[in-house]
C-alpha cells in the first residue's frame, strides 16, 4: 500500500469527462483570461457562500494582499494574526510595510485567541486577519465584538475552511468568509475546492471594498488604460475557472467525504491515551482540510517512520512557529508570548486527508498508528 496526504488523480477521475471537455472548450474560444466561465464562476460561487460579491484572482496568497490593499492600510499600521498558520497570512503583511502582530492560538482547535488580540490591541491596530485554520472556524461573535468596540477590520483568510459553516450566539449561520469585512481564499490544487493550478478569490459584502478590489486586482483601472490607483495583476484564468465550475457543485459532498473520515479516524483513536483527536467546536462545522492530531508523549519522528516504512504519508503543519521563522526575526517577537504554538509545532501530526479515503485504506492508516503504540 501507498497512501498519500492527498489524491487528486482519483477525485479527478469521476469528473474527467466533464473536466476534459470543459478545458476543450476554453481552448477552442481562445478565451484564456477574463473568460465567460470566469463571470459564471464568480456569480456561482457567490449564491454558493451567500455573499454579495466574489473576485476572483491568481492564489490566496494576493488574495490577503488585496485584501489589506483595498482596505487603504498604510506602513506602519498594525495588523494582529495568529503564529500558527501558513507564512502566506503574515507575510503579506510585512510585503505591505505594515506591522505583523502575532498572537498565540488556542489549544483546542488551534485557532487565534481573542484575549490575545484584545491583549495585543494598541493605537496602530488596524485590522485582524483571524485564520480558519485546517478547516474549523474561529471565534468569531468574539472576533467581530472585538473589531467593532475598536473600529479595526476583519479579513478572514479561508484558504482552509471554503465550505465550512458559522453558527453565531445571534442565531445566524454564515459562510466561513462571509462574515468580516472581506474574506479570502485559494484555489491551491489540495485545497478542499481546488482548480489544477494557482487560484483565489476575495469575498465581500461590501459594494464601495467590491469595486475596490475589482480595479486593484487589473492593475487598478476600471475603463481600459485609465488607473485610478495602484493594483496587481492578479487573475483566475478561465481554464482554472472553468474547472472551478465543475467542481463546486461536488464541495459539499467533497466536505462530507472529508469529515466521514474524520469521523472514521476519531473513532479508531478514542481509547488511546497518547492521542488527541481534533476538537469539534459547537459553534463551526469543520471541513477538514488537514487532521491534526496532537501526540502526547510520543516520539514523533519514530511515529512518522514508522508510518513511512507502512507506506502511509503523514505531515507536520506546522513545524515552526512564525515567531520563530527566520524571515521575520527583525520584529523581535518575544518568544514567551506563544507557549501553545510553541507546543502545537513539537506535537501536532497530520493524517491523510483528501476526498478519495476508502474504509480499506482509513482502516489500513488508523492500525498502522495504532500498531506503533503496541510495539
Ligand atoms: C494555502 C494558504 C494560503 C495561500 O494560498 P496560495 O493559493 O497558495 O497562495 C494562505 N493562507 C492559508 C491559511 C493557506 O493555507
Amino acid at each position: 500500500m501507498k497512501i498519500p496526504m492527498v489524491d487528486l488523480k482519483s477525485q479527478y477521475n469521476k469528473i474527467k469527462s466533464e473536466v476534459d471537455k470543459k478545458i476543450a472548450e476554453v481552448i477552442d474560444k481562445t478565451e484564456f483570461i477574463n473568460g465567460g466561465e470566469v463571470k459564471l464562476f464568480k456569480q456561482e460561487l457567490a449564491n454558493y457562500l451567500n455573499v454579495k460579491h466574489v473576485i476572483p484572482c491568481a492564489n490566496g496568497t494576493d488574495a490577503l494582499q488585496i485584501a489589506m490593499m483595498a482596505l487603504g492600510l498604510q506602513p506602519g499600521d498594525e495588523v494582529i494574526s495568529s503564529d500558527f498558520t501558513f507564512i502566506a497570512t503574515v507575510e503579506t503583511i510585512a510585503l505591505l510595510k505594515l506591522t505583523p502582530v502575532m498572537v498565540d492560538v488556542k489549544p483546542d482547535t488551534y485557532c487565534i485567541d481573542p484575549e490575545q488580540i484584545e491583549k495585543a490591541i494598541t493605537a496602530k491596530t488596524k485590522a485582524i486577519i483571524p485564520v480558519h485554520l485546517f478547516g474549523q472556524c474561529c471565534e468569531m461573535d468574539r472576533i467581530m465584538e472585538i473589531a467593532e468596540r475598536h473600529n479595526l477590520f476583519v479579513i478572514e483568510d479561508t484558504a482552509q475552511a471554503i465550505g465550512s459553516d458559522f453558527t453565531s450566539d445571534k442565531g445566524w449561520t454564515k459562510k466561513a468568509g462571509t462574515i468580516g469585512h472581506i474574506g479570502s481564499t485559494s484555489f491551491f490544487p489540495s485545497k478542499n475546492l481546488g482548480c489544477y493550478g494557482d487560484g483565489g478569490a476575495i469575498f465581500t459584502n461590501d459594494d464601495v471594498l467590491a469595486e475596490k478590489i475589482s480595479s486593484i486586482v487589473n492593475h487598478g483601472m476600471k475603463v481600459r488604460y485609465y488607473h485610478d490607483n495602484i493594483g496587481v495583476n492578479s487573475r483566475l484564468d478561465t481554464i482554472q475557472a472553468a474547472i472551478l465550475r465543475v467542481k463546486l457543485p461536488h464541495l459539499d459532498e467533497y466536505n462530507a467525504a472529508r469529515q466521514r473520515a474524520a469521523d472514521f479516524y476519531d473513532n479508531a483513536f478514542k481509547d488511546c491515551q497518547n492521542i488527541t483527536t481534533p476538537v469539534r467546536c459547537k459553534k463551526s462545522t469543520h471541513t477538514f482540510h488537514q487532521y491534526t492530531l496532537v501526540l502526547n508523549n510520543v516520539d514523533r519522528k519514530a511515529l512518522m517512520e514508522h508510518l513511512n516504512n507502512k507506506g502511509v504519508a503523514s505531515a507536520v503543519y506546522y513545524p515552526v512557529a512564525l515567531h520563530n521563522q527566520k524571515a521575520f526575526q527583525e520584529y523581535e517577537y518575544n518568544p514567551k508570548d506563544f507557549p501553545v504554538t510553541d507546543k502545537l509545532c513539537e506535537t501536532v501530526l497530520s493524517l491523510p486527508m483528501n476526498t478519495e479515503l476508502s474504509d480499506d485504506i482509513l482502516k489500513y492508516i488508523t492500525d498502522s498508528v495504532l500498531e506503533f503504540y503496541r510495539k
